[in-house]
C-alpha cells in the first residue's frame, strides 16, 4: 500500500503527476486502506470497487490532465448527496436501494474535476443527530479512539478521511454537521456561505439552513475542495450568481495574522458546559493566534443562547415539510397490504423512519400549525434575524470570529440518550447557519487524548479570508495534515 494516501491531495497530485504512481495504483491503495479499516470503522454503506478502478484506468489511458485539479484523487461522499449508478438512502430504511437517475451538482464537479468516488459515506438518517448512531444501517466509529463517536452528521465522511480511507469527502452542514465531525476527528471541515455551494442532489433537510461542504486533512486541500464545488447553479435557485473563484492559491495566503482583528464572542466562551481541558486548548490556540500577530478583540452575541430553541424548531418545521414527500405512493418504501390510503401513509412512513427523524416531523408539523404557529415557528423567525444582526455587529469590528465547535472532545458511544442533551452539543455551531454565514473548522490540539478543533466564522463569501487564517494558525501549531494512526 502506497504512504501516499497518508498524505495531502496536494502531494499525491505531484506523484500522479511525475509519474511516480498511477490513478489506478493509488487507488487501489485507497481501496486496499478500506479493506484494512473499514471493519472497524464503518465510515461507509458502499464502496464500488470496481467502478474505481474502471474509472482509474480510464484516466491513466488519458493520461495527467493538468486542467483537472482532482485528478485520479480518490474521495468519498455523503450518503445525503445523490449519485448516478450509486445508492443514496441518507441512511435511512425509506429509500433503501434508491438508485438516483443523476447525480448532485458537487457530484458532477467532483467528477469533472477528475475525482474517483470511492462511495458513501455513513451519516445520521436524513443529517438528524450529532453522533452518526441515528443511521438506520450502522454507527461509525471514531478512528481516534473507536469506542468514541465520531460526530454528526456527516460522521462517515469525517472517518473515512481522518482514517486515511479517501483523501477528502464532502458532508453537508444544516447545524454543524461538517464542523463538529471534523473537529472531533482532528481534521479540517469546511461550512461554505449560504447560496455558495448549490444544493442541487442534496436530499433535503432543512433547506434555508443545508449547505455542502468538504472535509480534508489540510486547509489547502479544503480549500481546493472548495474551488471544485462552488459555483453557480441555476438548478438550485439559492445559488449565488457570483463567480466561482480559486481558494487554493497559497500565495495569497498570509504567513503571519498582523493586521488581523478576531473576535472572541464572549458567551461562547461563558458557557457552563465546556469542559475544561478542552477550554484550555483553545486559550492555547487564542495565544498562539496573538503570537502571530492577531488583535484579539472580545464581542457580545448576546442572542446566542437561544440558537437551540431557534433552529431546533425552525430546522424541525422545514424537515416535516421536506420529508412529506416520502409518503410510501411515488418513490420509496411502501408498507405491505395497507386497509386504505390514511393506513399506506401512516405504516410506510412509521416504519420507514427512525426514532429522531419522526421526532422531527412531529415536532416541525406541531410548531407550523395553525394554532401554534405565531408562537413557534414566528417567533424563531424573528430570534433568527436578531442572530444574523448579531453577527453583523461582532463582524463589523473583526476581520473573522473564532470560537469552540464542540464543549467536549468526542463522547463514548452510546453515552448520550437524552435527545435534549444531545442537542445542546451544537451550542456552538447552530447559529452560523441560522446567520447564513461560512465557517471553517480547524484542529488546534489533543485534549483527553482526543482531538479539539475551533472554527472561523467569517462574513458572507469571504471564505478566502477564513482559509487563510486557517491555514497561518494549523501551520504555526503543526496540526496541518494530521490524521488517526488507526
Ligand atoms: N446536530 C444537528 C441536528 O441534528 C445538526 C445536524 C446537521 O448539521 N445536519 O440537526
Amino acid at each position: 500500500m502506497s504512504d501516499l494516501i497518508f498524505q495531502s491531495i496536494a502531494s499525491a497530485t505531484k506523484a500522479l503527476k511525475n509519474k511516480e504512481i498511477s490513478a489506478t495504483e493509488l487507488t487501489a491503495a485507497s481501496l486496499a486502506r478500506i479493506d484494512a479499516t473499514e471493519d472497524a470503522l464503518g465510515a461507509f454503506l458502499s464502496v464500488y470497487p470496481e467502478d474505481a478502478l474502471k474509472r482509474a484506468a480510464e484516466l491513466d489511458a488519458q493520461g495527467f490532465d493538468p486542467s483537472k485539479p482532482l485528478w485520479g484523487i480518490p474521495i468519498s461522499v455523503k450518503d445525503a448527496l445523490a449519485t448516478k449508478n450509486m445508492t443514496t438512502s441518507a441512511a435511512s430504511k425509506i429509500i433503501e436501494n434508491f438508485i438516483p437517475p443523476y447525480s448532485a451538482y458537487v457530484v458532477e464537479q467532483l467528477e469533472a474535476a477528475g475525482a474517483i468516488i470511492l462511495g458513501k459515506n455513513n451519516m445520521d438518517e436524513f443529517a438528524m443527530g450529532s453522533t452518526c448512531e441515528n443511521s438506520a444501517y450502522k454507527s461509525t466509529q471514531n478512528p481516534w479512539n473507536l469506542k468514541c463517536v465520531p460526530g454528526g452528521s456527516s460522521g462517515g465522511s469525517a472517518a473515512a478521511v481522518a482514517a486515511c480511507q479517501s483523501f477528502a469527502s464532502l458532508g453537508s452542514d444544516t447545524g454543524g454537521s461538517i464542523r463538529q465531525p471534523a473537529s472531533l476527528c482532528g481534521l479540517v471541515g469546511l461550512k461554505p456561505t449560504y447560496g455558495r455551494v448549490s444544493r442541487y442532489g442534496l436530499l433535503a433537510y432543512a433547506s434555508s439552513l443545508d449547505q455542502v461542504g468538504p472535509f480534508a486533512r489540510t486547509v489547502e486541500d479544503c480549500a481546493l475542495m472548495l474551488s471544485v464545488i462552488a459555483g453557480h447553479d441555476e438548478r438550485d435557485s439559492t445559488s449565488s450568481p457570483r463567480a466561482n473563484e480559486i481558494f487554493h492559491d497559497a500565495s495569497n495566503w498570509k504567513k503571519d495574522l498582523k493586521g488581523v482583528t478576531l473576535g472572541l464572542p464572549k458567551e461562547f466562551f461563558e458557557n457552563q458546559s465546556m469542559n475544561p481541558e478542552v477550554a484550555k486548548v483553545c486559550q492555547n490556540t487564542i495565544d498562539e493566534a496573538q503570537k502571530l500577530g492577531a488583535t484579539i478583540k472580545s464581542v457580545s452575541m448576546p442572542h446566542l443562547p437561544y440558537s437551540i430553541a431557534a433552529y431546533y424548531i425552525i430546522a424541525s418545521a422545514e424537515a416535516s415539510s421536506n420529508l412529506a414527500r416520502y409518503d410510501g405512493v411515488r418513490y420509496g418504501h411502501r408498507s405491505a397490504q395497507p386497509k386504505n390510503l390514511e393506513e399506506l401513509y401512516n405504516s410506510s412512513r412509521t416504519e420507514g423512519f427512525g426514532e429522531e427523524v419522526q421526532r422531527r416531523i412531529l415536532l416541525g408539523t406541531y410548531v407550523l400549525s395553525a394554532g401554534y404557529y405565531d408562537a413557534y415557528y414566528r417567533k424563531a423567525a424573528q430570534v433568527r434575524r436578531l442572530i444574523r444582526e448579531d453577527y453583523e455587529n461582532a463582524l463589523k469590528e473583526c476581520d473573522a470570529l473564532i470560537a469552540p465547535v464542540s464543549p467536549i472532545v468526542a463522547w463514548n458511544k452510546g453515552s448520550v440518550t437524552d435527545p435534549l442533551q444531545m442537542y445542546q452539543m451544537d451550542i456552538f455551531t447552530l447559529s452560523l447557519n441560522l446567520a447564513g454565514l461560512p465557517g471553517l473548522a480547524i484542529p488546534v490540539g489533543m485534549a483527553e487524548n482526543m482531538p479539539v478543533g475551533m472554527q472561523i466564522l467569517g462574513s458572507a463569501f469571504e471564505e478566502s479570508k477564513i482559509l487563510s487564517i486557517g491555514q497561518c494558525i494549523t501551520e504555526h501549531l503543526g496540526t496541518n495534515g494530521q490524521y488517526a494512526k488507526l
